[in-house]
């Protein structure tokens, strides 16, 4: 069966130029460096993002924690918006593995407040731990794209400081697509970025940490030390190839869906803000008139597959695998489960 899966876009599956290229992928043992595919896939990556180097790495959160443990040391605090993925989403790694602490702001839009963000840098003082890193992520959880002139602040910050950045990029395309620029305008502002292969760009596993060669030679060290040094790993990063060739551009029609999805779902009664539907994402809250009791249970049995909602809010994601006629088929569907007809 073939499900409309609005869950993330981490369910995109590669496409058939993927699987032809990992199907004849020169490969080699990457540990020794031996990979050519892997090591095109890295030069292709830091070019693409602006960076002297990159380093391929089995998940986006192996890439963020490399650049916690590459840039800071034990007992060093960690600036960060507190609802980003590296608070949330990453089991705590920041603690177990890099042994810092993290200082977690509220933040609006993606954005932590600048003048909260300076009074969080620790002066020297013996008592104090020692503030080292700032943590950005752009395109933010939250689906909205954090602006460049806003980068460019931070990047201020953390110089008078002497602060390092790095920015999660998970969906750092879908942010240069909003904002119509190159992704290397973005990545500029931070000394180490990583992005995912593995999200809309449908490459089946992979991300990249990109940096100075000095700090990718750092990161590949660490990466052996927490077991992420993988052999032919070219079969994966010829996937990771054809991502970022040809799966970049095509980021504008999940964004177009997702406005499209957005306008169907306000339409059945759910309110949703349609200036934070800037990539790919909808941040829906049903009106109370309509019923959505057991909504992913009773959807499943229809073929669609979303997540259940958090506090009243579902997400709903659109992707490569996920088209208009989807969409169409998804809200019929959502309207006669609700029972609701859709107003036009
Ligand atoms: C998905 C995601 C990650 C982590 O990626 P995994 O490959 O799932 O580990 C990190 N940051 C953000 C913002 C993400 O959306």
């Amino acid at each position: 069966m073939k499900f409309i899966d609005l869950r993330s876009d981490t369910v995109t599956t590669p496409t058939p130029k993927m699987r032809e290229a990992m199907f004849s992928a020169e490969v080699g043992d990457d540990v020794y460096g031996d990979d050519p595919t892997v090591r095109e896939l890295e030069e292709l990556a830091a070019q693409r993002i602006g960076k002297e180097a990159a380093l391929f790495v089995p998940s986006g959160t192996m890439g963020n924690q490399l650049a916690l443990m590459t840039h800071t040391q034990r007992g060093d605090e960690v600036i960060l918006g507190e609802d980003c993925h590296i608070f949330k989403y990453e089991v705590g790694a920041p603690a177990v593995l890099s042994g810092v602490q993290l200082r977690g702001l509220k933040t609006n839009g993606g954005m932590m407040d600048l003048e909260e963000v300076k009074a969080a840098i620790r002066p020297n003082d013996i008592h104090m731990p020692r503030t080292s890193l700032i943590c950005l992520e752009n395109a933010y959880s939250s689906g909205e794209v954090v602006p460049l002139h806003y980068l460019e602040k931070i990047r201020e910050i953390a110089e008078s400081h002497g602060l390092k950045i790095h920015l999660d990029g998970a969906r750092i395309f879908n942010a240069a697509i909003y904002l119509g620029v190159d992704a290397r305008e973005i990545a500029r502002y931070a000394d180490s970025v990583m992005f995912c292969l593995s999200k809309g760009l449908s490459a089946p596993v992979g991300s990249i940490l990109a940096g100075s060669r000095e700090f990718v030679e750092k990161a590949r060290k660490y990466r052996k030390l927490l077991g992420g040094g993988m052999r032919q790993a070219g079969i994966l990063a010829a996937a990771g190839m054809v991502a970022l060739k040809e799966m970049v551009d095509r980021l504008c029609e999940d964004h177009e869906n997702a406005l499209y999805l957005a306008q169907k779902l306000i339409n059945l009664g759910f309110e949703v803000d349609l200036k934070k539907v800037q990539i790919n994402m909808v941040w829906a809250r049903a009106k109370s008139h309509l019923n959505i009791e057991d909504l992913p249970e009773k959807l499943l049995a229809e073929g669609i597959k979303i997540n259940p909602p958090i506090n009243g809010l579902f997400r709903f994601v659109t992707h490569k695998d996920v088209t208009k006629g989807d969409i169409d088929k998804f809200v019929e569907i959502l309207a006669k489960t609700m029972q609701v007809g859709e107003q036009v």
